[in-house]
């Protein structure tokens, strides 16, 4: 007999989505976190309308939009002539916006939610290790060395991968992405579009501005490509010489330090877990290897554990959970990471950016698709289309040709 049917490790959207989905389904769940609610985590803070549309079927989306900044479209940005903005058009759930809310905020009433449909919750509280082997129960072991039993574990710890080492589910550590971010207040300029700017950025990679009220704003770069970057130090860089943000950035007030953080965009459906643990959002490396945006991710990906272990939880006491899951991650993910990984190292590398925006300025179905592919809504046979697919290829033949000349 296990203490709970599921334990969680981590509350961040992974962990505090699939607690919320499995006490719903009235399944016994202990949480845990490490840190104390409210906490920051370095990000964007941007939720797709593909994020936002998950959290409307689960009738959590009032307060969030309520405290959000709703963006309606983007603005891309490189040389002067390939600069353009694109609204994000309405899907068939009617939603159109990119919600912007810090995650201190977001992140607390995301578990605020969770914690409403009554699972345990181990605040503060870090775990070192997960146990489980084929028989027995899953030992949840804790850094005040109690140990927790649950019949399958969920971890949820995002980039953090020293839990997944140690209970074997990585060999080694993962390469990891870089991105920073901060806050600045009385910003000039913003409208009710997101900024994502490519000029005077390491590419793959790009700067954001991502407005959080009508005179305050997100920003941040990332670079997308498995070496090392102080990407805080590029930030402060940018800061000061980048032409757009000395401009939107003059009389300004920095509101907090300049913050840096790992992305993990590995996703391999072998990530997905082991025995009956499963590893879901970010501890499953899935975040958006050209956008660098993973909280989507982690709430379909909480979806697809949470449903995954509650069948199989009465069907043969978690043994299957596992196979479930990553059937639907394999269906749901792997073709459109291997469109991401190619169209990254094809079309957004070295000085290729450029040529993509003139492309996707000219091609109205393309502009869709990058919308799309942005943010995690275009289906792959939408980027097989001529019209999308004959762009795509020049461009990488134009960009591999170019490599080869010099
Ligand atoms: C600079 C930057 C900008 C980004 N911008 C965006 C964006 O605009 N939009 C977007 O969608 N994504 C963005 N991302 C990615 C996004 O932040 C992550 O993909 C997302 O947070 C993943 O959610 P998660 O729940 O998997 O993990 P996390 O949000 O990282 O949560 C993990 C939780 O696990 C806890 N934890 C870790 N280890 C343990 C342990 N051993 N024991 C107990 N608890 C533990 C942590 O305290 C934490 O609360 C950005 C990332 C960065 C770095």
């Amino acid at each position: 007999m296990s203490d709970f049917d599921v334990s969680i490790i981590g509350a961040g959207p992974a962990g505090s989505l699939s607690a919320l989905l499995l006490s719903r389904m009235g399944l016994k769940v202990a949480l845990f976190d490490r840190a104390r609610f409210p906490r920051d985590k370095v990000c964007g803070d941007g939720i797709t309308p593909r994020g936002a549309r998950l959290l409307m079927q689960l009738g959590i989306v009032g307060d969030i939009h309520a405290q959000a900044f709703a963006a309606r479209g983007v603005t891309l940005r490189g040389s002067d002539e390939n600069s353009f903005s694109i609204a994000f058009g309405r899907d068939d759930a009617g939603i159109s916006d990119l919600l912007i809310l810090p995650r201190l905020k977001l992140d607390y009433l995301l578990l605020e939610h969770a914690l409403a449909a009554g699972p345990r919750y181990f605040e503060a509280t870090k775990v070192v290790k997960v146990d489980c082997d084929k028989d027995g129960p899953c030992r949840v072991l804790l850094d005040d060395d109690r140990t927790v039993t649950s019949t399958v574990a969920i971890i949820a710890t995002g980039a953090e991968s020293q839990l997944l080492r140690k209970s074997g589910l990585l060999a080694q550590k993962p390469a990891v992405e870089h991105a920073a971010r901060v806050y600045f207040d009385d910003v000039k300029g913003l409208d009710d579009h997101v900024t994502l700017f490519f000029d005077g950025v390491d590419m793959p990679g790009y700067g954001w501005i991502f407005p959080t009220s009508a005179s305050s704003a997100n920003i941040g770069c990332g670079v997308f490509a498995q070496r090392h970057r102080p990407q805080a130090e590029r930030l402060r860089t940018l800061i000061d010489s980048h032409p757009l943000l000395r401009r939107q950035l003059e009389g300004a007030r920095q509101t907090a330090p300049i913050k840096a953080y790992p992305l993990r965009t590995d996703f391999r459906v072998e990530h997905a877990g082991r025995a009956r643990i499963l590893c879901v959002g970010e501890a499953a490396g899935l975040v958006n290897p050209i956008t660098g945006e993973g909280i989507d991710y982690a709430f379909e990906s909480a979806q697809f554990a949470a449903e995954a272990v509650s069948s199989s939880l009465a069907r043969d006491g978690g043994d299957s959970a596992l196979a479930h899951y990553r059937e639907r991650l394999r269906r749901r993910f792997a073709t459109r990471f291997a469109i991401y990984r190619w169209v990254q190292a094809k079309c957004l590398s070295g000085d290729r950016a450029d040529d993509f925006l003139a492309a996707v300025k000219a091609s109205p179905a393309l502009r869709q698709t990058v919308v799309d592919g942005l943010f995690g809504r275009a289906r792959p046979r939408d980027y097989l289309r001529p019209n999308v697919l004959l762009p795509a290829l020049k461009l990488a033949f134009l960009g591999a040709r170019r490599k080869r000349l010099g």
